[in-house]
């Protein structure tokens, strides 16, 4: 390692205190620059980074244009209250008002996910006057409060403290069915019935929202059947629920789509962004309002804020991500490779290796289920935790120079939506040769 690298890695150690992690436990690896699909490490190692980071650098690392627009917008206005109207501000809610359904015409900027979840379920607390809001227990929907709450994940339990009026239910994923369900018709029939009946015994005159992730990313990937989304849409709507889609995750590229939305064609009433709004160059999240909880507002003050809200270098970042984005026909890209390259290279994987149990996904967006037993589907690691046997072949993968992605039993596969078929078709073929790790395992 170079010395500046050991630097980096001591100060690291000394003073950095890492998120969602035992502090002493910890070995990171130093990263001294990243370009497109790739990564550095402090040794000179490159490596494919088929993680995106947090899943947030869709159109890859450095991209030369938006790194020039931040310049050029630091050069003439770094920051300036969220109380003017700025020119970056202005055209990013332009912009992406545009990307999504008609009747979203307002933007309300956060510093990222979490705090947009935060605010998206205040407004709808208050335009319904409810307190209770619903969410899936296979999700996640960020770090702080609210967020954590409503993350169904077992990164809530230590944050649980039972007074955020959050009610989870249990969303359809027909490879784990909780309903015995055998078909996708089936299994949407009978999530949609279990939401139903959720909402009939909470009262639905106490529940503000429903917020689901339109495709559930961290929680494994798992695109909704055909019809489930409006089957929420209409369930919404006959209660006067609000419908939050957070596209966090999912949106900006990610499956193909500007949103994962397009595909299922519902209306939400509030949609959550982040990460590949402006691939994570500078920190930005946000709501999309619908003009009739944006109406609540009208005469009304909304009771929040942040110091920066629409701030004019992540805003400017957005503006030229999303207009890069359009002009190299970056969405598009993510669907070609997905639906010619990394969809059916998956599922050759699956027919070779015994570990393999489910291959999930949509554009660049894509979970590979690890199991001991595709007959009962024990999985490689515990739900909530990992397992030697996932780190071994996450560890084969590094070796062969490719980062992916993990989560308990689950590789994912998610590649910048820039990701070439040639990059590709290399991280699947390191990947071929990590499973037979994992194949060892199996009974
Ligand atoms: N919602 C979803 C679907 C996410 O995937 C994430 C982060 O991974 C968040 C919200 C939280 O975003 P952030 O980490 O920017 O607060």
């Amino acid at each position: 390692m170079s010395s500046s690298a050991q630097r980096t890695y001591e100060l690291d150690r000394a003073h950095v205190f890492h998120s969602w992690s035992a502090q002493s436990l910890l070995d990171p690896m130093v990263v001294e620059r990243a370009e497109g699909s790739y990564f550095w490490d402090g040794d000179g190692n490159r490596y494919l980074d088929f993680s995106s980071q947090l899943v947030n650098t869709n159109i890859g690392h450095q991209h030369p244009v938006v790194v020039a627009a931040i310049q050029e917008q630091a050069a003439r206005l770094c920051t300036i209250a969220p109380s003017y109207a700025n020119d970056a501000r202005g055209e990013a809610a332009r912009l992406i008002t545009e990307l999504t359904p008609a009747g979203l015409s307002k933007v309300f900027f956060t510093n990222g996910g979490a705090d947009a979840i935060e605010h998206a379920v205040r407004m709808a607390r208050l335009h319904t006057g409810r307190p209770k809001v619903l969410s899936q227990y296979r999700s996640y929907h960020g770090g702080t409060q609210t967020a954590v709450n409503l993350t169904g994940d077992p990164r809530r339990w230590p944050s649980d403290n039972g007074t955020a009026g959050v009610v989870h239910f249990f969303g359809p994923f027909l490879y784990r069915s909780e309903f015995g369900a055998t078909t996708e018709e089936e299994e949407c029939a009978l999530a949609l019935r279990h939401l139903e009946r959720v909402v009939e015994m909470e009262g639905p005159s106490t529940i503000a929202a429903i917020v689901l992730e339109t495709v559930p990313g961290t929680a494994g990937i798992m695109p909704p059947p055909p019809g489930f989304l409006a089957g929420v849409r209409e369930l919404c709507d006959r209660h006067g629920i609000l419908y939050i889609a957070d596209e966090v995750m999912a949106g900006f590229g990610r499956t193909g789509a500007w949103f994962a939305l397009d595909h299922y064609g519902v209306t939400p009433d509030l949609i959550t962004f982040a990460k590949g709004v402006n691939s994570g160059y500078v920190p930005l999240g946000g709501v999309v309002i619908a003009e009739h909880v944006a109406e609540t507002f009208a005469t009304r003050a909304y009771p929040g804020g942040l110091t920066y809200s629409g701030h004019p270098l992540a805003t400017a970042a957005a503006v030229a991500t999303i207009n890069v984005m359009r002009n190299e026909r970056i969405v598009e890209n993510a669907a070609t490779i997905g639906a010619d390259v990394l969809g059916p290279g998956l599922r050759e994987l699956a027919e070779r290796h015994p570990s393999v149990g489910d291959v999930r996904g949509l554009g660049v967006f894509w979970a590979l289920e690890l199991v001991r037993d595709r007959g009962t589907k024990e999985p490689l690691a515990p739900y909530g935790s990992s397992s030697p046997e996932m780190n071994e072949v996450l560890a084969a993968c590094k070796r062969g120079g490719l980062v992916a992605f993990a989560n308990f039993n689950r590789i994912h596969v998610v590649p910048p939506c820039t990701v070439s078929e040639t990059e590709a078709k290399a991280g699947l073929a390191i990947l071929d040769e990590a499973l037979t790790l994992a194949d060892r395992h199996t009974v």
